[in-house]
């Protein structure tokens, strides 16, 4: 079968391989599936991987097949497995237990290891290929009325994981009624945040660097009731004048300087949560370090990181996308901007991955098989 690979830390090392079908006997204790990939959503993890910035072969590999962000459908099941019948669709989870304890007890997310397992990122290869066989315990069931949008679902869980600890986070507060959010960073990540944001019933406020004219990703926004400011023109903090400080706000542009912005619109006892993995090594010196350390400490503030997702975030999102399409039929959809049919066009792939803003392009995802 065909898969889509690159050699870790080698810029630009982007090709097909011809690999073995893998087997449903080849995983433990009878609780082997096999899945027809019919997706594979591609994103900026995929471009640094191919960059050479990011990702590690699987033990005894000088590849890694890329891919995290999938929807399949079952075509096989070991003998184990009750949970799922052939012809299922299904979306696969990404990282598997390593060593520590939280490992142990399902909540790799929470993994302490430096060297960690992600499928198509980290020791493990990935979904861009046309087969991939998994253990039960990793894959989640899809309901057919959200299949259309099914491969938005990883980048999803990484949302509800964020937004499942801030609110385990607020516990400390006998009563938390938040009512304004900002996004920060517009991308499809940002995008799929503020309507996360939107079906729990938050004012929401979106930020991304591009101007609004012609800016499809802020019509977007708008449809569903969010605002758009351009960082160009409006800092993150000088907008609160006009909105007030944020209740809850989610970093996910990957331009580091900009918490330092965001600690400051934080309202009191408010929550921030920072997503973007920033691999370079960018500093600032532009830190009010007094004004932030008081305003949290005075304002009782709470600032956390999140990455990863487990299986109950991925149920969550499963959840936002059956609400989502209820309350914005359609609106999902229209963030699929670029659909690339079959792996084998993974140059066009990563073009439209390294040119998103002359290609307009929200989401590009490869069509692997017939839904
Ligand atoms: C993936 C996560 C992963 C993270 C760090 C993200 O792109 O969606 O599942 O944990 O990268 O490797």
């Amino acid at each position: 079968m065909k898969a889509i690979a690159v050699t870790p830390k080698q810029a630009n090392s982007i090709r097909l391989e011809e690999m073995d079908k893998p087997k449903t006997a080849n995983v433990k204790n009878g609780r082997g599936v096999l899945v027809e990939v019919l997706r594979v959503g591609a994103c900026g993890t995929d471009r640094e991987i191919n960059n050479g910035e990011y990702g590690v072969a699987p033990e005894g590999y000088d590849f890694l097949v890329l891919g995290h962000e999938n929807f399949g459908r079952v075509a096989e099941v070991g003998e184990n497995v009750k949970e799922f019948a052939v012809g299922d669709y299904v979306v696969a989870t990404v990282r598997r237990p390593g060593h520590s304890f939280y490992d142990d007890i399902g909540e790799q997310d929470f993994t302490t290891d430096d060297e960690y397992f992600e499928r198509g990122i980290s020791r493990l290869h990935g979904y861009m290929s046309e087969f991939y066989a998994e253990s039960a315990d990793f894959l989640v069931k899809i309901p057919p009325a959200i299949k259309e949008t099914a491969v938005l679902l990883e980048p999803l869980s990484i949302i509800e994981k964020g937004l499942k600890q801030a609110s385990d986070i607020q516990e400390r507060l006998k009563i938390w009624r938040p009512k304004t959010a900002a996004v920060l960073g517009t991308g499809s990540v940002g995008l799929l945040t503020a309507m996360a944001l939107r079906l729990r019933g938050y004012e929401v406020h979106g930020f991304g660097k591009d101007p609004r004219d012609g800016y499809l990703n802020a019509d977007l926004l708008e449809e569903i009731g969010v605002t758009y400011d351009s960082t160009m023109e409006t800092t993150v903090l000088a907008s609160t004048e006009k909105y007030g400080e944020f209740d809850l706000i989610f970093e996910c542009t990957g331009y580091s300087p900009i918490i330092f912005d965001a600690m400051q619109s934080l309202n009191e006892n408010g929550v921030l949560i920072l997503a973007s993995v920033t691999g370079g090594d960018r500093k600032t010196d532009q830190v009010p370090s007094d004004v932030i350390n008081q305003k949290f400490v005075l304002g009782n503030r709470a600032m956390f990181g999140t990455v990863n997702a487990n299986r109950e975030h991925f149920e969550l999102g499963v959840k936002d996308l059956a609400l989502c399409e209820a309350m914005y039929a359609g609106w999902l959809s229209k963030m699929m901007t670029h659909k690339i049919e079959g792996l084998e066009n993974f140059a066009q792939a990563f073009d439209i991955l390294n040119n998103a803003a002359k290609y307009k392009a929200i989401k590009a995802y490869f069509e692997v098989g017939k839904i």
